[in-house]
C-alpha cells in the first residue's frame, strides 16, 4: 500500500519524539528511578505496567508537557529525515497530538527535526477522541500512532491507522503496522524531487 503524502498526518509522542526514554530520563536523574527498561513499558498507561508511584507518573508527564526538564528528548531514529523532505515538497506537514497545549514541541520541532516553521502545523486536541475530526478537517485520511486506542477509534471514525510498533502496543489489532521510519518512508508514494533534479541539472 502507498500512501499519498498529503493524506498522511502523524502523532508525535512515541512517533516522532522519543517521549518514553525522556520519561525514563527525567524519572532516573530527577527522582533517582532507575531499573526500569523501555521494554518494560508494556501499556501506554504507565500505572498499569511499571510499579511507581502514579503521583510521580503524573508530575513527571506534567514535567514533559511544559518542557520542564534538563535530560533532552531525543527525536526517534530517521524521524528528521522523512519529515523534512516531506515539509520542504509536500508542506505544511500535519502532526496532530492528544497533548493539551503545544509547550514546548513546536520548538523541539524546529531545533531537533530541523523543520522550518511554514513546513509544519501543530494541532494539540487535548483529547485522544478528538484526533479524528482535526484529521477530517485537514483532509488527512492516513494517520500514524504510537496508542492502539487511538487507532481503533480512528478506524471508526473513518481514518486509516498505521501503528508505530512500540513495546505498548503489542496486543492484536488489525491495521498496518511500520516499525521504523524506513518503513514510513517505504510506504510514502513521493514524486520525484523537482528541486533535487534541478540541483543534480547544475
Ligand atoms: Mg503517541
Amino acid at each position: 500500500m502507498m500512501i499519498s503524502p498529503k493524506s498522511l498526518a502523524f502523532d508525535i509522542d512515541g512517533v516522532l519524539a522519543d517521549t518514553m526514554t525522556l520519561f525514563l530520563d527525567i524519572a532516573a536523574s530527577e527522582y533517582q528511578i532507575r531499573g526500569i527498561s523501555y521494554e518494560d513499558i508494556t501499556s501506554y498507561r504507565l500505572e498499569d505496567c511499571l510499579s511507581l508511584d502514579s503521583a510521580i507518573i503524573n508530575r513527571i508527564i506534567t514535567q514533559i508537557l511544559d518542557g520542564n526538564y534538563s535530560v533532552p528528548l531525543a527525536p526517534i531514529t530517521g524521524a528528521s529525515e522523512v519529515l523534512v523532505r516531506l515539509g520542504k515538497q509536500y508542506g505544511p506537514v500535519l502532526f496532530v497530538t492528544a497533548r493539551p497545549y503545544t509547550g514546548p514541541i513546536t520548538d523541539w520541532i524546529q531545533q531537533i527535526l530541523l523543520l522550518k516553521s511554514h513546513e509544519f502545523d501543530i494541532v494539540a486536541t487535548g483529547a485522544f477522541e478528538a484526533k479524528a475530526s482535526a484529521l477530517h478537517e485537514r483532509g488527512i485520511t492516513h494517520f500514524i500512532d504510537d496508542r492502539l486506542e487511538t487507532c481503533f477509534t480512528l478506524k471508526t471514525a473513518g481514518i486509516e491507522p498505521i501503528v508505530f510498533r512500540q513495546p505498548w502496543n503489542r496486543q492484536k489489532h488489525p491495521f498496518l503496522e511500520v516499525s521504523s521510519w524506513q518503513e514510513i518512508d517505504a510506504i510514502i508514494s513521493w514524486q520525484p524531487d523537482q528541486t533535487d533534479t534541478d540541483e543534480a541539472a547544475d
